[in-house]
Order: C-alpha cells, then sequence, then structure tokens
C-alpha cells in the first residue's frame, strides 16, 4: 500500500514552516513521502495517481502532539484526528518502549510514538500515589549516586527525553542535587528533560538545574513575571502548555503565564495531556481555543504543534509540507489562518502516505 501513489487535489496547501498557503494546490505521496507539491499549473499528476479531490478545505501537516498518555486511548482515534505524531510523557515501560516500537512501522493504525517511559521522582513522589498511573509509571531515584543508573537504564529502554516531577502538593520531590545530577546525566546522553513543574519555587529550582522543558504551563496558580518569563525564553526553556485540562483559577493563571512567556518570545510546543480530564484523542478544539485565548495567533498555534514542534523534538522532515517529508497530512474543513476552530474539523489524515482507518 505504501507504494501507490495519492494526489491531493484542490485544497489550499499551507507550505513550508512558513505555512504559505498555495491555493489549489496538487500534493502528491509516494512511498510514504510528499513526492511534489505545488501550484495545479506547475505540478503534473501521474496517470497512475489515486486521485482525491478537496476543493474548499486546507491541507496542513499532521499535528504533534508533545504531551499524551497513548495508553488511555486506541492510537488509532488519535491518528484518525489529526496527530500523525506523539510524544507520551510517562507510562510503564514494558508497555510504552514496544508500543513507541511498533509505531515505527507505516502502517501502524496510530500515530508515531516518542516515549519517555517512567517519570523520575523522589521516593513516594509524584506519580508513584497517583490514581492514574499504573504501577511502573514513576521511578524513585533516591540521591544523586543513582541518578546516572536510572537515565542510563531510561536511555537503555529508548527513551528520547526524561522526565521528571516537581509536584510538591502530590508527594516529596527531588532535591537540587539529585535534580542537577538527573539533568546532567541526561544531557551527558544526548536526552533533553522536560518536568512536571507545580509553582514558581519549583520552576525557579528547574532553571538553576538546567530543566530544558515545562511539560505543563505552572499548575497552581503561580503568576510568572514577565522578568521571569525573559528568563525562561533566554535559557531556551520550552513551555508545552497543557491548557485543556485545567479550570477555574488554574486556567486563568495558565492563561496569564502563557501569554507572558510567548510575548517574551518563549517557544511553546503544543501538547495536550491527552489522558488527563479536558483532553480529547487527536486536534484538540479547547486546547486550540485556549491557546488563542492566551493570545496566541493561528499560525502561532499551528507551527507550535508542527514545524517548531518537530525541530523542538528532533524530527527529522516531519511537521511541515514540503517535498521529500514524511506525507503526514491531515486535510480540514475551512481556512485555519482565519478561523483556528477549523483544525478541529479534520476531513482525512494520512500517514506516511498511508489514510489512516
Ligand atoms: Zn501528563
Amino acid at each position: 500500500m505504501s507504494d501507490s501513489t495519492t494526489a491531493i487535489t484542490g485544497a489550499t496547501a499551507l507550505v513550508g514552516p512558513e505555512l504559505r498557503p498555495v491555493e489549489n494546490a496538487v500534493l502528491i505521496m509516494t512511498e510514504g513521502r510528499i513526492s511534489a507539491l505545488g501550484s495545479s499549473d506547475d505540478v503534473a499528476i501521474p496517470a497512475e495517481a489515486q486521485q482525491v479531490e478537496a476543493r474548499g478545505m486546507t491541507l496542513i501537516p499532521g499535528f504533534i502532539d508533545a504531551h499524551v498518555h497513548i495508553g488511555f486511548f486506541p492510537p488509532r482515534r488519535v491518528l484518525r484526528a489529526g496527530v500523525t505524531t506523539v510524544r507520551d510523557l510517562a507510562w510503564p515501560p514494558e508497555i510504552i518502549f514496544p508500543m513507541a516500537e511498533r509505531s515505527k512501522a507505516p502502517g501502524f493504525q496510530g500515530p508515531l510514538i516518542l516515549a519517555a517511559g517512567p517519570m523520575l521522582t523522589a521516593p513516594g513522589g509524584y506519580p508513584t500515589r497517583a490514581g492514574w498511573a499504573p504501577s511502573g509509571t514513576g521511578l524513585e531515584v533516591s540521591g544523586p549516586e543513582e541518578a546516572a543508573v536510572a537515565v542510563g537504564r531510561v536511555k537503555e529502554q529508548g527513551a528520547e527525553v526524561v522526565k521528571i516531577a516537581l509536584n510538591p502538593p502530590a508527594g516529596p520531590v527531588l532535591d537540587e542535587d539529585t535534580l542537577k545530577a538527573i539533568v546532567s546525566a541526561a544531557h551527558e546522553r544526548a536526552l533533553e528533560v522536560t518536568g512536571h513543574v507545580y509553582g514558581l519555587a519549583e520552576l525557579r529550582k528547574a532553571l538553576d538545574a538546567g530543566v530544558d522543558e515545562l511539560a505543563h504551563m505552572l499548575m497552581g496558580t503561580d503568576r510568572i513575571s514577565p522578568d521571569l518569563a525573559a528568563r525562561m525564553a533566554a535559557e531556551h526553556m520550552t513551555v508545552v502548555p497543557t491548557l485543556a485540562i485545567r479550570s477555574g483559577g488554574e486556567l486563568k493563571a495558565a492563561l496569564g503565564n502563557l501569554g507572558r512567556f510567548a510575548a517574551a518570545g518563549g517557544r511553546v510546543v503544543y501538547g495536550t495531556d491527552l489522558g488527563n480530564a479536558g483532553a480529547s484523542p487527536g486536534i484538540d478544539r479547547r486546547e486550540i481555543r485556549l491557546m488563542g485565548r492566551a493570545g496566541l495567533s493561528p499560525a502561532q498555534i499551528i507551527e507550535s504543534a508542527t514545524a517548531a514542534a518537530a525541530a523542538h523534538l528532533g524530527l527529522k522532515d516531519r511537521g511541515v509540507l514540503e517535498v521529500g517529508a514524511h506525507a503526514d497530512v491531515v486535510l480540514i474543513r475551512g481556512d485555519p489562518l482565519a478561523d483556528p476552530k477549523a483544525l478541529g474539523r479534520v476531513k482525512k489524515v494520512w500517514r506516511a502516505g498511508i489514510p489512516a482507518l
């Protein structure tokens, strides 16, 4: 099936990392890659191509969700609703790493899965006692001397990133020395560190230790000042907002914090925390609406889930519609640059040129 050629015609394609609209486009997929892309005046349709007529619709790169717990949903539901790559940020290693391995096959009916494996935490800390987390979702690290072994173990199992927890309301947290030892062990192995970081005290600790990413905008209701947002941006800390899982005062705080971080030039990468209450499988309408409320433009929202996400996750030839890229393509109804709600109206999805069923 991956050897077949498909031509999508008539849609507006958002081309390249800058999402340049090309009207009445022809996008051709062959052997899992985009083999031709341009205006219908410039691109010939091969005689053997299976044609998909898509007038009035928009072609976007498949969404990348940088924070999920894929074990809560059938992977095909996630793919079918427009997400072609996910990063799982905590699940028992004996389940998630084999699943991530299987997901590499182009015919896999689900997104490509990158995984952190277990979350590194203090003994008894989050998520070892969390109701949602199956046993093995947390990996306890009791001191700096255990850091390298723990990081080495998850790296060997297949971790693409190291997840840590600094979540005082849910139990003890990693001390400064242990956190620093984890971060340096990760960086020595070319892994970045992402964190569940609760409030301002934990954020300062994470920045001091060199944590690369917030897996959520701060939880709780602490306010990140413009100065602190500028420090985060200057130190190249990336934020995965996960707004969809919040409500009330915590949502309000997260919206303000995200707005100030984005205004400071910080890198925002789309992520929903799928598996937690509030997030839905696939391109998440609520997350998108809330990112807009925080002040991100439609183009910034799309970029955060495509080109910026691929760059941040080190994914080559993904997150972009261009010749040579993986044919991870989503067809939606309407114009998402005019109205980001269109992103939730997924008509058809291809991963590696193969239609999602
Ligand atoms: Zn999560």
